[in-house]
């Protein structure tokens, strides 16, 4: 037994902690989990926990059902919604098959494939995300109308608002389970609000933020509200978009910092972005998974449609944002593609991918764009090769197909399942008729 788990059974024991929950997540990003008692946390260290993997969306074909969790000691925390006699504590786990070998429907396993191919060659991969999520009164059924909390906007201070008491009280319970928040606003939409993790290495943000979504619903049901992370709830308001704030360090260097080239960007910097644009439509599927993801994606309220970069340009999809001269390990990109709905391992692995590819092949960085590009005629945008983001679930399917980046890294599993699994959701999506529909043609025809 390590020190870890010598400090997670000494935990366990001095806190009275009555139920250990092993958490992992499936190939859509839900959390899954599973409670085990004190007395068996010692066999789940050594030999893990079985479950049935043919249950778990994304895991395996039912001939070959068995799976393994084995958890992951650096991730223990007691859960502080549980209360604290005879408490919860969670660790986040690994997923391996019967012989010990690391699952290839674990999505924890392919961000860690990708960070183990950055590392190869000596970088490290940090992000900090921007979630935005709304709050409604708790919906009558599950089809609205949805209410938002308030009426409140973009950096709105709501005298006696509720959303104050509710990031306050999310803050508190993150940072009490060893998660930093940097900032938390109210967010453009009513009831719509922010809250930025700080940077940490992939992984760490990752698990952070499958946390992160289950203390918002956490907090959000004790405060008698519903919060939701969809791409875009309402037609006429902004949705829920995930910047996501990345960069390489070497050691402690950040290679994305050179101080004598334009905005301090290095050639590693202006490579990754590079590979971001040019795999952007590739990867789409992944960073904006649902049908509802494009309604964000086209339906403007600075959710970027198309495929550029530009400093401290909204409207692009990857922005350079203004950079504190003298502070180079400060130096990022911000991707503002991805939405608050994301399964974050497989996310942040095609993200790395796509930048590294850049690295990897020394693409060039085409000219950033000045201009509001939303603003721009299709000929316009065209001559300036900008070219749009995938308009819809089933054509961000089409273009994934293809790729060969995406296959590498979500490995043969997961980009199959994947593929599968969003063809069913378009095909269902595609046969429904809708109230829009009946209202617009019922009359008419
Ligand atoms: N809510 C917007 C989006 O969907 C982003 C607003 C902002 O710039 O923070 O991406
Ligand atoms: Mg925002
Ligand atoms: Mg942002």
């Amino acid at each position: 037994m390590d020190r870890q788990q010598e400090f997670v059974l000494r935990t366990v024991e001095e806190r009275d902690i009555r139920f250990i929950r092993l958490w992992f997540t499936d190939v859509l990003g839900m959390l899954k989990s599973v409670a085990i008692a004190p007395a068996e946390l010692e066999s789940a260290f050594a030999e893990g926990i079985g479950f049935d993997g043919s249950a778990i969306e994304g895991f395996t074909r039912v001939y070959e059902a068995d799976m393994i969790a084995k958890p992951d000691p650096t991730t223990f925390q007691v859960l502080p919604w549980r209360g604290e006699q005879q408490g919860t504590a969670r660790m986040f786990c690994d997923i391996l098959t019967p012989d010990g070998e690391p699952s290839l429907a674990d999505s924890r396993n392919v961000l860690k494939r990708a960070l183990a191919r950055a590392s190869d060659k000596g970088f490290t991969f940090y992000t900090h995300p921007e979630v935005e999520f709304y709050l409604f009164n708790p919906p009558e059924s599950d089809t609205g109308p949805l209410v938002p909390v308030d009426r409140g906007g973009y950096f709105d201070h709501v005298p006696r608002g509720s959303t104050h008491d509710f990031r306050r009280a999310a803050i508190t319970m993150l940072e009490s389970m060893g998660i930093s928040v940097e900032f938390s606003h109210h967010e453009a939409g009513p009831g719509q609000n922010e809250i930025d993790l700080r940077y940490a290495d992939a992984l760490t943000t990752a698990d952070n933020l499958m946390t992160f979504r289950t203390v918002v619903k956490e907090v959000a049901l004790e405060q008698g509200v519903y919060a939701s992370f969809m791409p875009k709830p309402m037609a006429d308001q902004p949705g829920s978009g995930m910047h996501t704030h990345m960069s390489l360090f070497e050691g402690d260097r950040n290679a994305f910092h050179e101080p004598s080239s334009q905005y301090e960007l290095s050639k590693v910097a202006r490579q990754f972005i590079a590979g971001l644009l040019h795999h952007a439509a590739e990867i789409t599927a992944v960073t904006n998974q649902y049908v509802n993801s494009y309604k964000r994606l086209w339906g403007g309220a600075e959710a970027p449609s198309f495929v550029s970069w530009g400093h401290n340009n909204r409207s692009a999809l990857v922005r350079v944002p203004m950079y504190k001269p003298g502070k180079g390990n400060s130096s990022r990109i911000e991707y503002r593609g991805i939405d608050s709905a994301v399964n974050p391992y497989l996310a942040f692995a095609v993200l790395l991918a796509a930048g590294l590819k850049g690295v990897e092949e020394g693409y060039e960085l085409p000219d950033e764009t000045a201009d509001d590009v939303w603003e721009l005629t299709n000929t316009e945008r065209r001559a300036l090769g900008i070219t749009p983001l995938p308009a819809d679930l089933a054509e961000a399917i089409a273009i994934m197909e293809r790729s060969e980046l995406v296959a590498e890294t979500l490995g043969e599993h997961v980009f199959d399942y994947v593929l599968r699994n969003k063809r069913e959701e378009w095909e269902a999506y595609r046969a429904q008729v809708t109230p829009y529909e009946l209202e617009r043609f019922l009359p008419l025809l």
